[in-house]
């Protein structure tokens, strides 16, 4: 840091995002992207979207915002539209956190949300999953400050129902609820229908995991319209063209091809079952993950033997230096060949390790 970054920041500790690296071969099993690339339909759209890359987007990104509310039958007011669900969820911290209504969320789950915190300068508080890492609703009903909650959560995969969500929602009718849906679809049940009924519900989903492009950045978020509004006067007063030209058309192509995402989700979802029992079968546990990951520990081979292993096979998987899941793996669910290459590999780790 140089002597010039204002003394504001002093206790920031950045986000680590998972490594992207040069070598091509390897498999990528550390970020939880998508296996499948952007349909052809997308990329032309962005292509042509290119050639007018000397105007500003639309700030509104009107045709996307029309065509996420059709998709899940709200209205355009419901929604924003933001440069990655990262950047509706900064904007929830900005918006609706203060030392009045500190930050609300799991021990274990998004690491960035702290960050957020941090960055913003509101104060937060954890509290601690059950030892299952399951998440027990009574702990949220009088949370006195504004929720976060990743449905399914990360990284253990772990999904709550909606009417559980409801339940945290009536104890709170002061307090915003947020239900960050980043992996909702790959199993889990989407809490936006219940938007209409509760005006303190927002909830964010992306483009980024299960629509093929994490590299255009392209979130939204879902609320009643006073939220939305709210959002938005943060939006306009940061980065009111949040969204460029070519995502939001990339976006829009995706939209057309919801049908192929249905099936890569399918199949995504087939792919985590077969990885689960196959990894169980090595005496690795899991946990009971509805995202497009694998939550795993094996009890006689240590976290970083087997990631170090993988590694010299070309495999890249996800580790976390964070109390009570250090000995975990987080392993995205890819594609079939993937996913066998992975379960041979640990095989011969352990045959050759225990
Ligand atoms: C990946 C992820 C996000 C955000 O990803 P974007 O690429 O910014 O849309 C948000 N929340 C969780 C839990 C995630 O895993």
């Amino acid at each position: 840091m140089s002597r010039l970054f204002s003394c504001k920041y002093q206790n920031l500790k950045p986000y680590t995002p998972g490594e992207q690296p040069k070598e091509k071969a390897l498999i990528k099993l550390n970020t939880n992207e998508s296996p499948f690339p952007p349909t052809e339909r997308a990329v032309a759209m962005a292509t042509a979207a290119a050639k007018n890359l000397q105007l500003y987007s639309d700030p509104e990104c009107r045709a996307l915002t029309e065509a996420v509310a059709d998709l899940l039958g709200v209205r355009y007011e419901n929604v924003l539209m933001t440069n990655g669900s990262d950047e509706i969820l900064n904007f929830a911290f900005m918006a609706y956190c203060d030392d009045s209504h500190p930050a609300v969320f799991a021990d274990i789950t998004y690491g960035f949300y702290p960050v957020f915190a941090e960055c913003n300068r509101v104060p937060y508080r954890t509290i601690p999953l059950q030892e299952d890492f399951s998440l027990d609703i009574r702990n949220y009903f009088h949370a006195e400050g504004t929720i976060f909650i990743a449905n399914p959560n990360a990284p253990t995969g772990i999904a709550l129902t909606p009417r559980e969500i409801e339940q945290i929602l009536c104890h709170n009718p002061d307090s915003v609820v947020v239900v960050d849906e980043a992996y909702v679809d790959f199993g889990a049940e989407s809490c936006v229908p219940l938007i209409e009924k509760y005006d303190n519900l927002l909830v964010t989903q992306t483009f980024s995991k299960s629509r093929s492009l994490a590299g255009g950045r392209l979130g939204f978020g879902v609320g009643s319209s006073r939220l939305i509004a709210d959002l938005n006067a943060v939006k306009y007063s940061t980065n009111p063209y949040n969204v460029n030209s070519m995502t939001a058309a990339a976006g829009l192509g995706m939209l057309a091809d919801e049908e192929q995402t249905r099936e890569r989700c399918r199949r995504i979802a087939e792919n985590r079952s077969y990885t689960e029992a196959a990894l169980r079968e090595l005496g690795f546990r899991a946990t009971d993950s509805k995202a497009n990951f694998v939550f795993v520990k094996h009890p006689q081979l240590p976290q970083d033997t087997l990631y170090r292993c993988l590694r010299e096979k070309g495999i890249l998987i996800r580790r976390f230096d964070v109390p009570r899941i250090a000995d975990y793996s987080r392993i995205t669910v890819g594609n079939e060949e993937q996913m066998h290459a992975l379960v041979r590999a640990c095989r011969e780790i352990l045959e050759e390790k225990t």
